[in-house]
């Protein structure tokens, strides 16, 4: 009864690889059957992010992934494919990259495995789907849209995701494909610093947790749709469940005000609500998407010490996208096609 239809994103997965590689811009100018708006921003975690800190290559690495996911999201768009399939498209290639804390490059749990979250909304529909907690799906991304969907329900966790994605024909991976030497380097730092700790626990949040992946769209019949994926925090125990599956937290969208995907330190996006409450500010205030944004994540979480940013799009297709920590991995492609990519506070 839930079954998934895969013939779409089966379709959808050849039609990316032929776009791949036009360039977004050419996009804009063609004339195509599509001429309504679209936009597309992504992100790909926020943190200390520093150019001393960086090396050339690293730098170009990271530029790269994230012109190609956001060109290959806008190309979708642009294509007249629908926003969901625009973001989970884009975040599955930074997913796909070890660069980034989803999927492959994920941080490591204290027990020394990967534990991923996911979710995804809809802003025309208010319908969401999220997974969390999930070792064995490649995708999880794709595993919150099969939940939004396919399923009744918005959250599944741990073991039922994994067999609900199963069931449905989602890939299922070995939980060490996520690994990488760079994130385990990371988790053994953040393990001798909680030595330290009195509580064993405190200082657990270090400079080792950046590359949570998300995406906001506009798609040509109107719709704002937003996306998160992550491995969330380095060392975390106890099953703990980041920001980012949370709908309202990391991921909100609403076709009346904006859609949002977050990043940061997810403990104080869960308790200041922070995706849904930009938006609400919009709707219930009247404010653009810009001092919206910006006075939850330069306001509210600043005055918290909750450390990260947010992208952010609304109905027309401006972007916001703020942060309150040193950089934030980000891309953007307007309504009118123009293309940015940056790291650092500019
Ligand atoms: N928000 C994520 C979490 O707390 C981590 C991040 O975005 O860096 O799980």
């Amino acid at each position: 009864m839930f079954k998934y239809r895969f013939t779409s994103l089966k379709k959808l997965a050849i039609t990316g690889v032929s776009l791949f590689c036009l360039n977004a811009a050419a996009f804009a100018e063609s004339e195509d059957n599509h001429s309504a708006k679209v936009a597309i921003a992504i992100h790909g975690g926020a943190g200390t992010i520093v150019k001393s800190s960086m090396t050339p290559e690293k730098e170009a690495a990271y530029t790269s992934t994230l012109k190609q996911a956001v060109e290959h999201g806008y190309a979708l768009l642009k294509a007249g494919e629908k926003g969901e399939v625009a973001v989970v498209e884009a975040i599955k290639i930074l997913e796909t990259s070890p660069l980034f804390n989803a999927g492959i490059g994920a941080v490591y749990t204290f027990d020394g495995e990967h534990e991923l979250d996911a979710s995804i909304m809809h802003g025309g529909t208010k319908n969401a789907g999220a997974v969390a907690g999930v070792k064995t799906i490649r995708s999880p991304i794709e595993a919150a849209l099969l939940v939004m969907n396919a399923s009744p329900h918005v959250m599944l966790s741990g073991k039922g995701a994994e067999a609900y994605a199963a069931e449905n024909g989602l890939e299922q991976v070995d939980n060490r494909i996520f690994d990488t030497e760079f994130r385990k380097q990371a988790l053994d730092k953040a393990k001798a610093r909680m030595a330290q700790a009195s509580n064993g626990y405190g200082t657990q949040q270090g400079t080792e947790r950046f590359g949570t992946v998300g995406a906001v769209v506009l798609d040509s019949e109107g719709n704002i749709v937003a996306g998160t994926s992550t491995g969330g925090m380095t060392a975390k125990r106890y099953g703990r469940i980041g920001d980012s599956p949370v709908i309202g937290a990391g991921t909100y969208a609403d076709n009346e005000s904006c859609a949002v995907s977050a990043t940061g330190h997810g403990e104080y996006f869960i308790r200041y609500n922070v995706a849904a409450d930009i938006c609400a500010r919009m709707k219930y205030l009247g404010i653009s998407l810009a001092e919206a944004a910006d006075s939850v994540v330069n306001g509210v979480l600043v005055k918290a010490k909750g450390d990260g940013g947010v992208i952010a799009i609304d109905g027309q297709g401006n972007i916001a996208m703020p942060f309150n920590s040193k950089g934030m991995y980000r891309a953007s492609v307007d309504t009118d096609g123009h293309v940015t990519v940056a790291i650092y506070q500019d």
